[in-house]
């Protein structure tokens, strides 16, 4: 069985792949056209790509050879499902693995967003530092204030744990119907978004990418968020239409923003670039050394399991 895997993954991945496929590696770390890609699906029984590969309707038209495409990461929305399907394609992700990671780095980005961090650090580095005062780079307290999740899945519920029990938040959730698991939370169900935007100080998103959420975060729901809030995106850049947040951030009606996605990666809103109250990483969600080798050791599990005839662990379709 053919093996292809598109971008370098952790050592102890390949060298757990190599030993039991034939593998080829992409030691260049260099992303693939999308030619490349196409000539991939005739050449290969697998595809291992993640996020920063498109596979489209093309690509997967581009040969008849490969029926698992193996994704490194939860969000599948870089793939083109249904094409995949209707080819007999299968789709694997590697969901759970990154939850704690990605909650981790959305409370980063809360609290640098808050407690104005990135603007400190920059001032510091610019020898503009003149001292302590009283009132230099005041932020926001975080205990009692409401954060509001926007899709309460494994990511959502993690980043609320951890605000609700760290940081002493009050929870609030718009999902498409209330959840067993809020209740440990004391967390309020919020059936309508603009009541959840309306009343909440921080707002964490937490949907995937696609067609239901593109622009979910629009002119319409910036302004229906509190004057002074805050917005937090480790979801999909997709779910933001940036122009519009760049206008609320400007005008002050957002006191700030926490952004780790943007739509067309890696390039990053102009409009953003030189705005103050926005803190800008770049897609570290789940990039920690213990969880980036545990996703890929969940996708060979999948390889492992359609090599064998047998079910697929995390099936997407
Ligand atoms: P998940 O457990 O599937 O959670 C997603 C939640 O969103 C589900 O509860 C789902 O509701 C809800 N949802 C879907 N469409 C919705 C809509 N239109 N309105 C309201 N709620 C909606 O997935 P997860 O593991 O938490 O991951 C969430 C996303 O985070 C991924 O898809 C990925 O794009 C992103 N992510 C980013 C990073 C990063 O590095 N920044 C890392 C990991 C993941 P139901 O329960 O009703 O289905």
């Amino acid at each position: 069985m053919r093996i292809l895997v598109t971008r370098r993954w952790p050592d102890a991945v390949e060298r757990a792949l190599s030993e039991r496929f034939d593998v080829v590696l992409n030691e260049s770390d260099t992303p693939l056209s999308q030619t490349e890609l196409g000539e991939a699906m005739g050449a290969f029984d697998v595809l291992a790509p993640t996020v920063s590969d498109r596979i489209d309707t093309e690509v997967i038209a581009g040969g008849d050879r490969c029926k698992l495409i193996a994704n490194y990461g939860v969000g599948f929305d870089h793939i083109d499902i249904a094409a995949a399907s209707a080819k007999g394609i299968a789709v694997t992700n590697t969901p759970g693995v990154l939850t704690d990671a990605t909650a981790d780095l959305a409370l980063t980005l809360i609290l640098m967003a808050a407690r104005r961090a990135g603007e400190g650090e920059r001032e510091l580095r610019a020898g503009e530092w003149s001292g302590w005062r009283p009132t230099h780079l005041i932020g926001s307290a975080l205990k009692d204030k409401v954060l509001g999740v926007v899709g309460f899945g494994r990511i959502g519920q993690a980043t609320a744990q951890r605000a609700h029990h760290g940081f002493g938040m009050k929870i609030a959730y718009f999902a498409r119907g209330p959840k067993d698991e809020a209740a440990a939370l004391d967390a309020e169900f919020c059936p309508s978004l603009p009541d959840l935007l309306a009343k909440s100080d921080f707002v964490s998103l937490h949907v995937p990418g696609g067609d239901d959420t593109a622009n979910l975060i629009d002119t319409k729901a910036l302004s229906a968020m509190k004057p002074g809030s805050y917005l937090i995106n480790t979801a999909r850049g997709g779910v933001v239409d940036h122009d519009a947040l760049a206008q609320a951030l400007k005008s002050g009606h957002l006191a700030g923003a926490g952004l780790d996605v943007y739509p067309q990666e890696p390039q990053v809103p102009e409009a953003l670039l030189g705005l103050e109250n926005v803190v800008l990483l770049p897609h570290l969600g789940s990039a920690t050394a213990e969880t980036r080798e545990a996703m890929g050791m969940r996708a060979l599990a999948n390889i492992e399991a359609f090599a064998k005839g047998e079910p697929l662990p995390d099936p997407v379709q």
